[in-house]
């Protein structure tokens, strides 16, 4: 267990303002704020392991504060060092430094490839990445294309970023210049660069591998078989100071928000940290992609370091106070760092040996040199190839994912189309009686109701039997059993269920061997081949998954069309439905009111033949029976029909009865007609035409006007 290691470095002035109130004094490894006459501001004075002046070198910084670190980290000790401070304090200055006084950075690699160079008993690999986080989201300065990456994390590799590109080097050259391309990529495409230096962080990282030179025997898995793998962060934050100058006259809040979340959450897992109390808490590193990528440095397995930059002048003082409250707090932390000794397939080393060792062979004899860059080349390549398999496998994840959405949405959606399908065969059977209406779609119609299911249903099963065959298909393209280590940070946090490792358990836990599997001498380690088949086996899989994914977005657009149609049918059938139900009821009105007329009509003439025995009187009187009786059983025949009876069915006896009580009624005033002529032919013959002339026009001309208000009323509903 050690504490982490802080200091505090104040930058030389860069204003002429003379100091009016106070100035910052540093004393060994003190600062405190004074008033100007010389005396100490009570309560604002603090110790670190080391105060640097504004005298003070890069070089100084980097012997008494990172360089052991960095030898640690040769020696398999992970590390971190990172600067923070408020914007123009002199971070980017520690950690890049200029070209009479280099930085952190390149002093710690200059420091790496000298120190490797000494031990003679051991192989390495280094590789390096350069990333930016730059509003929450990870961007590669390698590669300008890889942009929004994802923090993962597997047992094998604990948290790494995903997709983020890394380059496998020899000397201090090459990372320089990749260093260099870095930060043009850093600000490309930005129009405010120094906004946005100032408000993104950067980490170079280098991971170090190595391995004792005689291990070489494969099976056995010896200490000296062991691959150290440290990774070592330089970090330059973004600018620490608090949303300051703002408002007309530039009114200085003490209180505000953080330039940027991150550093708001950093501050938190700093101050829970420190709070040795309460040091089993929670403790937020998955808040802000800083604090999840150094979750090792902070709290974990790392040795770590802070450089807390101030600015000196007055207007600053209160932005320095923050500073230093972070610095002071972040000194209570401690960490348990320890060497990683792995010796699975996780060590770059260990995967890239045999075709390392077979290139080897095959370039004895060349110049040291040639034999040199052949090797770098080759592992720059292999490590490419597992890169980009890496990312392949990422996307295949995400494409099952929204596979996955996307057949849920087709169930919701089929289930919803045969919920409509129901309602509309519900529909039917309440309201079918009495429609008469024809469809084309009659023939698929089993039950013979009028309201019919549309076509398709008459295979209902068609869809239905599609889909289960689908799913019946093999799954082709099963998970590789390494990426089930994979989980996002999401899946991660929700497996765990907020678990956060006990930091007091970390610290006795002592170094794991994990046994690697397969063992060498059954299977060798991926070769340059194997890799380029799963690459290609990952490929296939990949475009199998968009075919797949193409397919189904055809059907679900299909069926939504087919929704849309039915929707449109459904709407039709349920207006047809009722106006239908409503006919019956119309009818029964209209010949109510042609009754109305019939009587009225008919007292009235009856009224006009005043004896009650000629003819005319008793022909009138017949005629009078007759209507009553036929608009009784029309009547009576609605009401039928309204209450839903059908006429095909059970009730025609009722219908017979009604016809022939009608037509002995007929009969019997027929014959009292005749009769009752042959008495009275004179009175006959003087009125009978007129009144029959009559009774007919008024008869057809009743019920015509009848129906026709009928349909009339029908074809404004519609
Ligand atoms: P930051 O990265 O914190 O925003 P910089 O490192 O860019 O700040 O520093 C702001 C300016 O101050 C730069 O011009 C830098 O060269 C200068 N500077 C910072 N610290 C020092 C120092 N210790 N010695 C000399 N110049 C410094
Ligand atoms: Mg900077």
């Amino acid at each position: 267990m050690e504490k982490i290691c802080v200091a505090v470095r104040v930058r030389p002035s860069i204003s002429e303002e003379i100091s009016s109130g106070t100035y910052w004094r540093v004393d060994d490894n003190g600062i405190s704020l004074h008033k100007i006459q010389g005396t100490p501001i009570s309560g604002i004075s603090y110790s670190f392991d080391h105060v640097f002046d504004e005298s003070c070198s890069n070089a100084k910084v980097y012997e008494l504060l990172t360089k052991d670190i960095i030898h640690a980290a040769v020696d398999g000790f992970n590390g971190t060092a990172f600067a923070y401070g408020q914007t123009s304090s002199g971070k980017t200055f520690t950690m890049n430094g200029s070209s009479t006084d280099p930085g952190i950075i390149h002093r710690a690699v200059n420091d790496i490839f000298h120190k490797i160079q000494t031990i003679s008993d051991r192989e390495f690999l280094i590789r390096v990445s350069y990333m930016e986080i730059y509003n929450e989201e990870i961007n590669d300065l390698f590669t300008v294309e890889n942009q929004k990456l994802q923090i993962h994390e597997s047992l094998e590799r604990g948290i790494f970023v995903a997709g983020l590109r890394e380059e496998i080097v020899n000397n201090v050259e090459q990372v320089m210049n990749l260093l260099q391309s870095g930060e043009v990529n850093r600000h490309f495409g930005e129009t405010n660069m120094n906004a946005r230096s100032s408000r993104s962080h950067t980490i170079f990282r280098m991971v170090i591998e190595s391995k004792g030179k005689d291990a070489s025997s494969f099976g056995d898995y010896s200490s000296s078989d062991a691959i150290r793998v440290s990774v070592l962060n330089l970090v330059d934050l973004a600018g620490s100071e608090r949303i300051a100058k703002t408002g007309a006259g530039g009114v200085r809040l003490k209180e505000g928000k953080y330039i940027n979340k991150s550093l708001m959450v950093l501050g938190n897992v700093i101050n829970k940290l420190s709070d040795g109390a309460k040091q089993r808490a929670h403790i937020p590193y998955r808040d802000s992609k800083l604090t999840r990528i150094l979750q090792p440095a902070l709290g974990g397995n790392a040795k770590t370091s802070i450089i807390c930059t101030v600015a000196p002048e007055e207007v600053h003082v209160e932005e320095t106070k923050g500073t230093l409250l972070f610095a002071s707090r972040a000194k209570r932390i401690t960490n348990c760092a320890q060497v990683n000794e792995i010796l699975t397939d996780a060590a770059l080393l260990k995967r890239q040996k045999l075709e390392i060792e077979e290139l080897r062979r095959k370039l004895q004899g060349s110049h040291a040199e040639v034999l040199e860059q052949e090797i770098l080349k080759l592992r720059n390549d292999m490590l490419k190839y597992e890169l980009e398999r890496d990312k392949l496998e990422m996307e295949l994840e995400e494409e099952r994912r929204l596979h996955k959405e996307r057949e849920q949405r087709i169930i919701d959606q089929q289930m919803k189309i045969e919920n409509l399908s129901s309602l509309v065969s519900d529909g039917d059977r309440s309201s079918s009686q009495g429609s008469t209406k024809e469809s084309p779609k009659e023939e698929c119609n089993d039950r013979g109701d009028d309201f019919k299911t549309p076509c398709f249903k008459a295979a209902p099963n068609a869809f239905v039997a599609k889909r289960s065959n689908y799913s019946e298909l093999p799954d082709f393209s099963p998970l590789p059993d390494s990426f089930s280590n994979v989980a996002d940070e999401d899946t991660w946090f929700k497996m765990n269920k907020g678990y956060i490792a006990d930091l007091d358990s970390l610290q006795t836990t002592p170094a794991r061997k994990v046994q690697s599997f397969p063992p060498q001498d059954v299977t060798p380690v991926c070769s340059n081949k194997n890799d380029k088949q799963e690459l290609q086996n990952l490929k296939r899989q990949l475009e199998l998954v968009i075919e797949e994914k193409n397919e189904i977005q055809r059907k679900h657009a299909e069926q939504i069309q087919l929704n849309d149609r039915l929707m449109g049918e459904l709407t039709e059938l349920k207006q047809e439905a009722l106006f239908v139900r409503k006919m019956p009821q119309r009818l029964c009105e209209s010949v109510a009111s042609c009754k109305d007329i019939y009587e009225d009509v008919l007292s009235k003439m009856q009224s006009s033949a005043s004896d009650g025995k000629s003819s005319t009187a008793k022909f009138l009187l017949g005629t009078s029976e007759i209507g009553t009786t036929l608009f009784s059983t029309l009547e009576a025949h609605f009401a039928m029909a309204m209450n839903g009876h059908n006429s095909s069915s059970g009730n025609d006896s009722l219908f017979q009865e009604c016809n022939k009580m009608l037509s002995e009624t007929l009969k019997s005033t027929i014959t009292s007609l005749i009769l009752s002529e042959t008495a009275g032919a004179e009175d006959d013959q003087a009125n009978a035409p007129l009144c029959s002339c009559n009774f007919k026009f008024l008869n057809v001309e009743g019920l015509h006007s009848g129906w026709r208000n009928c349909l009339l009323e029908g074809e404004t509903e519609q």
